[in-house]
């Protein structure tokens, strides 16, 4: 490496005190299923740190459509959906999302990821504005930045903010507002009956994020449009199949016309290969999965009401969290580092959030549920994480 980058990489590599204290939280191995107990260094450990939701990730009938696909079309599409990388699989999950979201049309792009980066990216032009939660997603705010249009932060999920900011800009401008549906980290919902009514006020255009919104609320799990009944109003719903839907992947549903013209200019999508068809398949499993047992919503559901009762009878402080991803707030990095530490030596797993995925002052550790855990798992890991906390000597009321 020349010189200017080997002291990039050699200031990093001081930085990462939390290696050398032996309380690195990142990269873990997993030796098993995506399920509520993994394995990791050969040893169960209870899963409380998964985005599979409805906990479909290791399902039988996902993983032989998973196969049959394998042995129809092989394993991969060598190519993107532009040119030789469409299957008919890929048209036919298409239309079904569609509908699933109440939208003329969608198009798949190979991660949630680069959905957003694609969509946003070829929809503004340098004299158009994106209005955007101060919290939205890292995917959100790399595709506006390749937008190169101009960007305008609100305060997350405040609505005044949202409304003030609109009304500074010139009236004709091409304006969109993107939001997350339910927010990655905090787990609190967009208040989207006024984020609508303002973006009608000023003449906005609204995409919602809906990665971890899709097989959690709505009808049968349709997401945040669905959830408020305001279909029509959002006029793009994007999602990703990472999470609920027990794959890879990702989409844009809107109107026909919209979705035509992001096919033949979002650069994610035609200069990157398609989803293999494997991963098609087992999201066109997961969605009959869903469509068909709504009792797994209902359980993810019950369970998510469950830990936030426990949690918060235990002492600990959970914000406004309207979904199964809870943040325990703990607000310093490096005690948040040493609970995730204990919790795994404790056999448990839970995500470390810290800076730049949430401000500095909040970092936290993020609890998630999913429809597949007990009431009994639910019970232990919120014991060992009470423990955690005296164990580092971190009072539950002052955080
Ligand atoms: N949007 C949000 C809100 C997300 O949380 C994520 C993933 N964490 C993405 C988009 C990207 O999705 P994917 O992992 O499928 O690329």
């Amino acid at each position: 490496m020349r010189k200017k980058l080997i002291d990039r990489i050699d200031a990093f590599k001081d930085a990462t005190l939390v290696k050398k204290k032996g309380l690195y939280p990142y990269f873990r191995s997993i030796e098993s299923a995506q399920d509520t107990e993994v394995i990791i260094g050969g040893k169960k450990v209870l899963m409380f740190g998964s985005n599979s939701y409805l906990g479909l990730t290791n399902h039988p009938k996902i993983k032989e459509a998973a196969k049959l696909a394998i042995d129809k079309y092989g394993t991969g599409c060598a190519g993107s959906r532009l040119l030789n990388g469409s299957l008919d699989i890929h048209l036919q999950l298409e239309n079904r999302l569609a509908k699933y979201v109440s939208k003329e049309a969608a198009v798949l792009f190979s991660t949630g990821f680069q959905a957003n980066l694609g969509v946003i990216s070829c929809l503004l032009d340098r004299n158009d504005f994106l209005i955007l939660d101060e919290y939205d997603h890292a995917s959100i705010i790399d595709g506006s930045r390749l937008s190169f249009s101009r960007i305008i932060k609100y305060a997350h999920n405040d609505m005044d903010d949202l409304r003030k900011k609109l009304s500074r800009l010139p009236e004709d401008a091409a304006k969109l507002i993107v939001s997350d549906g339910i927010f990655s980290m905090e787990g609190d919902l967009v208040n989207l009956p006024e984020l609508v009514k303002i973006a009608d006020e000023f003449g906005a255009n609204v995409m919602i994020d809906d990665a971890h919104s899709l097989g959690v609320i709505g009808f049968n799990g349709a997401g945040t449009a669905s959830h408020f009944n305001l279909n029509n109003s959002v006029d793009l719903i994007m999602g990703t199949f990472s999470k609920s839907f027990a794959s890879l992947g990702g989409f844009i549903a809107g109107d026909a016309s919209t979705i035509e013209y992001i096919k033949h200019h979002a650069r994610s999508l035609i200069f990157s290969a398609s989803m293999p068809p494997s991963a098609v398949a087992s999201v066109i499993a997961a969605l009959d999965i869903v469509e068909s047992e709504p009792e797994r919503i209902d359980k993810l559901w019950e369970n998510t009401n469950y830990a936030k009762k426990l949690l918060i009878e235990s002492g600990f402080y959970i914000g406004p969290s309207n979904s199964p991803i809870i943040p325990v707030y703990i607000r310093d990095n490096m005690k948040t580092f040493m609970i995730t530490n204990i919790l795994q030596e404790n056999g448990v797993f839970v995500n470390p959030v810290v800076s730049p995925a949430v401000p500095s002052h909040s970092s936290l550790i993020r609890f998630s549920l999913m429809a597949t855990h007990s009431f009994k798992q639910i019970e232990i890991a919120i014991e060992k994480l009470t423990a955690a906390f005296k164990a580092v000597d971190l009072s539950l009321v002052d955080v």
